[in-house]
């Protein structure tokens, strides 16, 4: 029988079965307790300290009395204190990313996933470094300038050295005035030795969705392969900040198991990051379960609705504030709109999810991860977010100044974000309405630009950047705060 203890290194300790069951317990026992909700609710308010805006945010016992209840007006009042959060410590900027698929070969057996080894219904891919730069140059051909690499588990087909190969090849490309400035990485867990490769290699943030944190359905749902093993995969983070990355991003696929056990998983392992390495995880990502080659949703119970999926969203924001929070193109363009303003920060475009798919003229489906709901071009989800009131980011500068790990999280707690991240929006927000917006786009990027600037609190920082953008303007590129 194994104990609680958020600082414990063994994964059934920190994340705790007993606690989860008792957390539940407790969270249905109070979901009508009034008293205690607002003062679950006042506590996540962010509140004027000295040295800027703070918020407390929740643990995953306060936060799954939340979840539980299910009083419409106090549904609402989770709803406007997650925009008020995502106001304060994100202001209205969205940061773009691509996911870029190296290669479905796989030795796993996830039963959710058409990656799995016994699929033979779709090909077996793997980019030749040489393909690699073509899907590259289609990418900054579009604007992008993080991507997120993905590639299946085999240490035959891709070993490490083959993940960092592809790594090297995608910052050296420098296509016209495109380049790949931040390359986050989302591949099975593996050694300390690795991260420490893939940390000098020069990643961002290391990407790891544990699926599932009930021990009992992820053994079930992953029954062969290294994967299978839940310790080893539920510890990797650990392992990840061993070897130096600082920057690690969790994330629950939804579907597969009770939402609120996982939502209160999900949560104790931010605060066991938080606990053991003082600093929690720099992005949570939220996908649901898609329809894929020989994968059908339906055959799992646990699908979520879209009215509980912004609740989750909600919620997420208002207990870890200072986590990025990512959504992809698994969800459709309503949905998207309605999770942005509630807390999320950091959205996919113009995806491809097939292993080379960049460089087709039609979006493939041969070899596709999951089927993609939101099909629009780059350049329309960039003037769709302006349209609705936010300031698409192609920004990459604080891990390029080394601020990652706490020290993002002492920026965004500082509440410099509007002298920082806002301006670098922005510059780079400039830089894709001059290489690669359509003319309508650059009117509407235009005036958003220069209605922003007057936004930045600091005059000192308003003018360099203003200088900065008119230097944009005569072909000069990548400038940051
Ligand atoms: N192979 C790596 C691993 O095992 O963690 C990571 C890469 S995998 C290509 C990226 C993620 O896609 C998985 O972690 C999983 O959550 C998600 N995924 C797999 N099948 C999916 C499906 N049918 N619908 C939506 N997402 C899916």
């Amino acid at each position: 029988m194994y104990k609680y203890d958020p600082k414990s290194l063994i994964a059934d300790e920190f994340i705790n079965d007993g606690e989860i069951r008792e957390t539940l317990r407790y969270a249905e026992e109070n979901k009508n307790n009034i008293e205690l909700i607002d003062s679950i609710l006042e506590k996540a308010k962010p509140r004027k300290t000295q040295d800027g805006v703070f918020a407390s945010g929740l643990n995953h016992r306060e936060a799954s009395v939340l979840l539980a209840c299910e009083i419409p007006e106090k549904i609402q009042e989770m709803y406007k204190l997650a925009e008020h959060i995502k106001k304060t410590f994100y202001g209205n900027r969205i940061v773009m990313f691509a996911p870029l698929y190296l290669s479905n070969y796989c030795v796993n057996g996830c039963v959710y996933c058409p990656y799995h080894l016994k699929n033979k219904t779709i090909p077996r891919k793997k980019l030749t470094q040489e393909e690699v730069k073509r899907e590259v140059i289609a990418l900054q051909d579009m604007g992008h300038k993080r991507l997120a690499i993905e590639s299946g588990e085999d240490p035959v087909n891709n070993p490490i050295e083959y993940i960092l190969e592809c790594i090297n090849t995608i910052y050296s490309i420098k296509h016209k005035n495109g380049a790949i400035r931040r390359v986050n990485v989302n591949i099975a867990a593996t050694t300390v030795e690795n991260y420490k490769k893939l940390k000098d290699a020069g990643i961002g943030t290391y990407i790891l969705f544990q699926e599932t944190y009930h021990k009992e359905s992820y053994l079930k749902l992953h029954p062969t392969g290294p994967k299978h093993d839940y310790n080893y995969h539920t510890e990797a983070m650990d392992r990840a900040m061993q070897g130096g990355i600082d920057d690690v991003g969790l994330g629950v696929l939804f579907g597969l198991e009770l939402y609120k056990y996982e939502f209160a998983g999900l949560l104790m392992h931010a605060e066991h990051l938080e606990a053991v390495h003082g600093v929690g995880p720099h992005t949570i990502s939220v996908p649901r379960i898609k329809k894929a080659a020989d994968i059908d949703p339906s055959t799992f119970d646990n699908g979520i609705s879209d009215e509980i999926f912004a609740k989750l969203c909600a919620l997420i924001r208002i207990s870890v504030p200072y986590t990025g929070m990512i959504i992809s193109t698994r969800e459709s363009q309503a949905v998207r709109e309605k999770v942005l303003k509630l807390g999320v920060s950091q959205i996919s475009g113009a995806s491809r999810t097939t292993v080379g798919g960049y460089t087709e003229e039609e979006r493939p489906t041969d070899t596709e991860q999951f089927d993609v709901s939101d099909q629009r071009t780059l350049d329309e989800v960039v003037r769709w977010l302006m349209e609705n009131g936010h300031i698409p980011s192609f920004c990459t500068a604080c891990y390029r100044e080394g601020r990652t790990g706490d020290r993002f999280m002492a920026l965004c707690k500082s509440g410099q974000i509007q002298n920082c991240c806002h301006p670098n929006a922005l510059m780079t927000l400039k830089e894709f309405l001059m290489d690669y917006a359509s003319e309508e786009t650059r009117i509407i990027g235009e005036a958003l630009i220069q209605a922003e600037l007057e936004n930045i609190p600091k005059e000192k920082v308003k003018t360099i950047c203003a200088d900065h953008l008119e230097k944009i303007a005569i072909g000069i590129r990548d400038f940051r705060f």
